[in-house]
């Protein structure tokens, strides 16, 4: 962070000081690692290095590139749309049975202004529970899949296209997709990240509208709104048919070479 940023010195002691940290953790998180040096200055991009230069760099994975909206005022205003929507989702009952039977709605985790975005299908036991996406034993395998990379869980968001846990674990039915549609959609178009990865049919179709299969997906590159998408097996898939890593590699390749990352 620029030292310039705080008001230490000014009057307003101790209150100030720590709300000014806790922003400034807040903004952190979220990706944020420099500030204007003063009132009216220019925004300066948050990471100046380009994409492809990022290589193994965790910062410049979740920062937004030059050019984007990268200042603070644009990552604190992601920050708030993502827990307004956040609120939407806990309070909402659009599929009765879900919202009845749900523990917790499963949101999504990580920096508002991440360049990549993992999609996944819906909250499972684990996630219901706690109301953190992928926690559960996919979860873990996602988590190591993202470590290859040489990325971590923290520098990536994580969503799901329910948030809601279907019983059994089932597959999403249509209605639920599109009662979620306004959610997930939203959620990307908040985060405006570079890159999405879908894990899986469900992810992959209802994010494309299409009914292509995952097989006919995979290796190829498509556009939603400002982001890049490409498609790969979701890690549920991988831990029943563990020969497919290496597809799910290869495709990690894929998307690592895109976000600059040196594999
Ligand atoms: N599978 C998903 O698609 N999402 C989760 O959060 C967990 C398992």
């Amino acid at each position: 962070m620029d030292g310039n940023a705080g008001t230490s010195g000014t009057q307003g002691g101790g209150s100030r000081k720590r709300a000014l940290k806790q922003k400034l953790e807040s903004l952190a998180s979220a990706g944020v690692s420099d500030l204007p040096k003063r009132r009216g200055a220019k925004p300066q991009p948050t990471i100046g290095k380009s994409v492809a230069s990022a290589g193994r760099d965790a910062k410049a994975v979740h920062a937004p590139a030059a050019g984007t909206q990268s200042t603070v005022a644009g990552a604190a205003a992601r920050i708030r749309s993502l827990d307004i929507l956040r609120e939407e989702v806990a309070a909402c009952r659009l599929c009765e049975p879900l919202a009845k039977a749900r523990t917790h709605t499963v949101f999504g985790v990580g920096p508002a202004t991440a360049r990549l975005c993992f999609l996944g299908e819906a909250p499972g036991a684990d996630e219901d529970a706690s109301g953190e996406p992928f926690v559960g034993r996919a979860g873990q395998l996602l988590t190591k899949i993202i470590e290859s990379c040489t990325l971590s869980r923290d520098e990536v968001y994580i969503l799901n296209v329910l948030k809601c846990r279907p019983p059994d674990n089932r597959r999403p039915l249509p209605e639920e997709t599109a009662n979620c549609r306004g959610y997930f959609e939203k959620q990307l178009e908040i985060i405006a990240p570079e890159f999405i990865c879908c894990l899986g049919t469900t992810a992959a179709q209802a994010l494309l509208q299409t009914d292509e299969t995952i097989g006919e997906l995979r290796k190829r590159w498509f556009s939603w709104k400002s982001s890049q998408v490409i498609c790969t097996y979701h890690p549920s898939y991988l831990l029943r048919n563990p020969p497919a890593k290496r597809d799910v590699w290869d495709d990690m390749k894929l998307l690592m070479a895109k976000l600059g990352v040196q594999l």
